[in-house]
């Protein structure tokens, strides 16, 4: 028997002479359509890339383990929460927000924090920010806003006028541009950051009870952030610091790690509540509800491949188990429709079948074929009900749900106390050093803008969340303003 050895191919498999010389008509003859090896590489590169996406296209991965350290199974039959020590397989990405897929890791922006589990019950996604909350809360202003984060549609360039102009537009941004600008508005890592699920999500335990409850993720690292300058400096030296770092740490054994922990808000006490805690611009205060610790997350595997495992990985809130479900958060339930829309476009209607994305349980979808389908999940049966594969509905997974009740209609959105808590962020957790750095950087944005009329607007709601943040803001970008009249 020939030892069989390793042959460089195409394809389709067949062994290939020559990759360095394509086929000509003599020597100095032009080059032959017959080179189909030729053709074959070349249209393949030309496929290479799939739609970059249209948020968060700058990212690094890797897999872990979650392990639970305190029983949840009072508030949810989540499987994952169940049962003190079970660890789950799992999937993260970290993210910027605007920048395209070669974009600096040092941009000021939230990052994106998302988690995969591959529960006993099917994959649970929580798919967050590095910041507890978010610029706006209703899915309808989403593609308008992110129009304002991405390029100009003439010149090509991010616009702070664009910023600017919707945030002031918007002042239930006013809560997380003030995050955005303070120190935690570029993170030294992603491992030094903290994790957020920003909305409220519903848990029920096994007896129908339901909590609201809110995820946070604290490093163990600590958190660790940027300054300005240093982000500038580290941009022009590393654009990847954060990925590199990310890897590096997995490879050389200091596993990334965070604790999990979670806000739990009993369901009657949610509905009534000092303040809407559906809005995703406000955080739900820590002393009114506590954090619990849940569990551990640590990262302690690298892709193999970038492309199959981080570009290809898909997250959904959407994704959930039994014994978690959403809470009515407006700017949630268009998150519900919209990742899963993305990635059929992005990735396609398969992309569940990539194993970053399949499900670690069995799959009994009855779904079939589709562009790149590959392990049909159908058996010989492709339809439900029917007399042949046994495969049955569980009655015990069914939505709990809540009662709703009034007029179809286009509600104004939660209240309009756009000022109280960004004021306390201002006042009472950021140091007088973090003011400076604060006043400072949006400065350095808000100051580009040529228009008094967009600055007197958005200086109108920094004065409204504290008068010395308006007063500082005006002074550090030359703005003549009277406050008078806001008093
Ligand atoms: P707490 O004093 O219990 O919480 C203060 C929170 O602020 C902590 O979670 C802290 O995070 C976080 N924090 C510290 N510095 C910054 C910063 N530069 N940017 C963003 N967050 C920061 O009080 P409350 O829960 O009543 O919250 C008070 C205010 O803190 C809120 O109005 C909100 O602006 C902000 N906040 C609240 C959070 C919440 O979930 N309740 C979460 C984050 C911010 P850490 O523990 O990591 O230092």
């Amino acid at each position: 028997m020939t030892e069989e050895k390793e042959h460089l191919t195409t394809a389709q498999g067949a062994p290939v002479g020559d990759n360095q010389h394509s086929i000509t008509a003599g020597e100095n003859g032009p080059v032959l359509i017959q080179d189909y090896q030729l053709l074959e590489k070349l249209a393949h590169f030309a496929r290479e890339r799939i739609p970059e996406r249209v948020v968060h296209a700058k990212g690094a991965g890797a897999f872990g383990t979650f392990k639970l350290t305190h029983d949840m199974s009072d508030y949810t039959k989540a499987d994952m929460f169940n049962g003190v020590g079970k660890e789950t397989e799992m999937f993260a990405r970290f993210s910027t927000v605007a920048g395209e897929s070669g974009a600096s890791d040092t941009d000021r922006d939230p990052r994106g924090f998302a988690l995969k589990f591959y529960t006993n019950d099917g994959n649970y996604d929580i798919v967050g920010l590095s910041l507890p909350v978010f610029f706006i809360r209703d899915a309808k202003k989403f593609p308008d806003f992110i129009h304002t984060q991405k390029r100009d549609p003439r010149t090509h360039l991010h616009s702070d006028r664009a910023k600017w102009d919707f945030w002031s537009h918007s002042p239930e941004s006013l809560h997380m541009v003030t995050m955005l600008f303070g120190d935690r508005g570029i993170p030294a890592t992603y491992r030094n950051m903290n994790g957020f699920g920003n909305h409220t999500f519903m848990w029920v335990n096994a007896d129908g009870e339901r909590t609201w409850v809110k995820y946070h993720f604290k490093p163990k690292a600590g958190v660790k952030s940027l300054s300005a300058d240093m982000a500038t400096k580290l941009d022009g030296e590393n654009p990847d610091s954060a990925t590199e770092d990310l890897y590096n740490s997995i490879e050389s054994g200091d596993y990334p790690e965070w604790t999990m922990y979670v806000q739990l808000i009993p369901f009657e006490e949610g509905w009534n509540y000092k303040q809407n805690i559906f809005d995703v611009t406000r955080t739900v205060s820590q002393h009114d509800y506590p954090l619990h610790e849940v569990g551990t997350m640590t990262l302690n595997r690298n892709p193999e491949n970038y492309f199959t495992d981080v570009e290809e990985s898909t997250f959904a809130p959407a994704n959930l188990v039994p014994g978690i479900e959403p809470s009515p958060d407006k700017m949630l339930q268009g998150r519900l429709f919209s990742y899963a829309d993305a990635q059929r476009y992005r990735v396609g209607a398969n992309s569940t079948q990539i194993p970053v994305n399949a499900p670690k349980t069995a799959v009994h979808d009855h779904q079939a074929d589709g562009v790149m389908g590959l392990n049909q999940n159908t058996g010989d049966i492709n339809y439900e009900p029917n007399s042949f594969d046994g495969i049955k509905e569980d009655p015990t997974v069914k939505d709990t749900g809540y009662d709703v009740n009034g007029r179809m209609g286009q509600y104004v959105t939660y209240d309009d106390d756009f000022y109280t808590q960004p004021g306390i962020l201002y006042r009472d957790v950021m140091s007088e050093d973090e003011r400076e750095r604060l006043v400072s950087n949006i400065a350095a944005s808000l100051g580009n803008v040529e228009e008094d009329e967009i600055k007197k607007r958005e200086v109108t709601q920094f004065y409204k969340a504290d008068p010395d943040y308006g007063k500082r803001v005006a002074k550090a970008i030359g703005l003549d303003m009277d406050f008078s009249a806001l008093d």
